[in-house]
């Protein structure tokens, strides 16, 4: 029998046995695209040429109201909700715990079906991170993640499974909803939200757990959910797409999707980022940059932003910093230099502040805008990593991290 792995290149680990996602008997509206509902208006007997008509209504009630029962429909008749109610529920991702910091960054830990009944469930988080005039959410696209970056925790995990475009898009219809962001809610006492009369969830990165361009399909469909502007309306220029390199995927997520790109590109040789980024040696730096080159999209005015992590005595030279430069010539480029994040059992360290500060220093020189706005580099600090483990509280360098993640326009 030949197994995935024979075929890739040596030393590359994919974790090829994903775990079947089961869809409940009673499947959740949320996060179904337009077409995929108005087949489900079909199964209750709402004729063809109704369809459309009712969609939108539908897509209003569910994301311009976010309510969580048929019974509030109330521009719905009454046989068409008892139809939907029998067969479809409004159902969002199970939050099992919330955890709030001091500075108003919030952690949902969401508990999802696993594949066999009686295993233990599976658990993503999802992060809310305000800031002066904007509030990003960090999503999750898998439960653990197909490779196995070898500084970042998600990658140790065992078992991936894709998430449906109902438990992306049910991210944030949970934030929203734990923020009170639905028109006549009001936000938890003490919450730190934007208070500009907009929205509570200004931008969305593709950050959390997971590789985004290996459940392309899910991604899509749920971000072309989120960014629609009938309903949760989050504009494609403020939602970031974060991908450690699926080649193949870049054109179709700009061609497909549209949003912005993030690159995690960690390294300059191809020696090291194979170490660092296993795709790599499937899809090595040049072809890498080639595809953002061609990304459908790309302008001054929307860059591709390149996250760069900072390894103690790994990729944290002057000499590096150089290389980045160079190769990123011709690019319309963002840098976003990442502290390491620790996690127990890495063999790597953050840098010290002092390389961090100089490395900065280099890049803002040659022109690179990036969270490192400050010249003393005081923002970069606030750049993190990766989310480490489900039920772990936020630590301070991670809140602050996931900031500066974030930062992504
Ligand atoms: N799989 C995608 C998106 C999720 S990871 C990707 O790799 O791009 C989001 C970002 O966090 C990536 O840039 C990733 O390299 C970085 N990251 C992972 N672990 C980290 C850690 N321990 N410290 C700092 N950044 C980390
Ligand atoms: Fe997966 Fe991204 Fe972590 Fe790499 S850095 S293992 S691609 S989540």
């Amino acid at each position: 029998m030949t197994t995935l792995l024979e075929t890739q290149p040596r030393g590359f680990v994919e974790k090829a046995a994903l775990e079947r996602y089961v869809a409940p008997a009673k499947p959740s509206l949320v996060g179904m695209s337009r077409a995929v509902l108005a087949e489900a208006l079909g199964t209750t007997g709402v004729p063809e040429k109704q369809r459309k008509m009712r969609v939108q209504q539908l897509w209003n009630w569910l994301y311009v109201r976010g309510v969580t029962r048929f019974d509030q429909m109330t521009s719905v008749s009454k046989d068409l909700r008892a139809a939907l109610d029998a067969r479809f529920t409004l159902e969002r991702p199970e939050v099992v715990a919330e955890q709030v910091s001091a500075d108003g960054t919030r952690k949902w830990l969401l508990r999802l079906p696993g594949e066999h009944a009686g295993e233990r469930p599976h658990e993503v988080e999802c992060v809310y991170i305000p800031e002066a005039g904007r509030a990003t959410l960090c999503v999750s696209s898998q439960v653990g993640c197909t490779l196995t970056c070898s500084f970042c925790h998600t990658g140790t995990q065992r078992l991936v499974r894709n998430l449906t475009p109902g438990e992306i898009v049910g991210q944030v219809m949970v934030a929203r909803d734990r923020l009170g962001d639905w028109p006549g809610g009001t936000p938890p006492q003490g919450a730190i939200v934007p208070t500009d009369g907009g929205r509570f969830v200004t931008n969305i990165v593709m950050m959390g757990m997971g590789e985004p361009l290996y459940n392309l399909d899910a991604v899509r469909d749920a971000l072309l959910v989120v960014a629609d502007g009938d309903g949760i309306g989050i504009s494609k220029r403020r939602i970031t797409l974060s991908t450690s390199g699926v080649v193949p995927n870049i054109a179709r997520a700009g061609d497909e999707i549209g949003v912005m790109l993030a690159i995690s590109l960690h390294a300059v040789r191809d020696d090291l980022r194979d170490e660092l980024v296993p795709l790599n040696r499937k899809y090595p730096i040049a072809t890498l940059l080639d595809a953002c080159r061609n990304y459908p999209g790309i302008s001054n005015a929307r860059r591709i932003t390149f996250e760069y992590v900072m390894l103690k005595g790994v990729n944290d030279s002057l000499d590096d910093a150089k290389k980045l430069v160079q190769l990123l010539k011709g690019i319309p480029a963002k840098i976003n230099l990442i502290p390491f994040n620790p996690w127990p059992g890495t063999r790597y360290e953050c840098s010290d502040w002092d390389t961090i500060e100089k490395f900065s220093e280099y890049i803002f020189n040659a022109g690179y805008s990036s969270p490192v706005r400050t010249p003393r580099g005081r923002d970069i600090l606030a750049a993190c990593g990766q989310l480490k483990s489900a039920s772990e509280k936020l630590s301070a360098r991670e809140r602050m991290a996931l900031r500066a993640m974030a930062m992504t326009d």
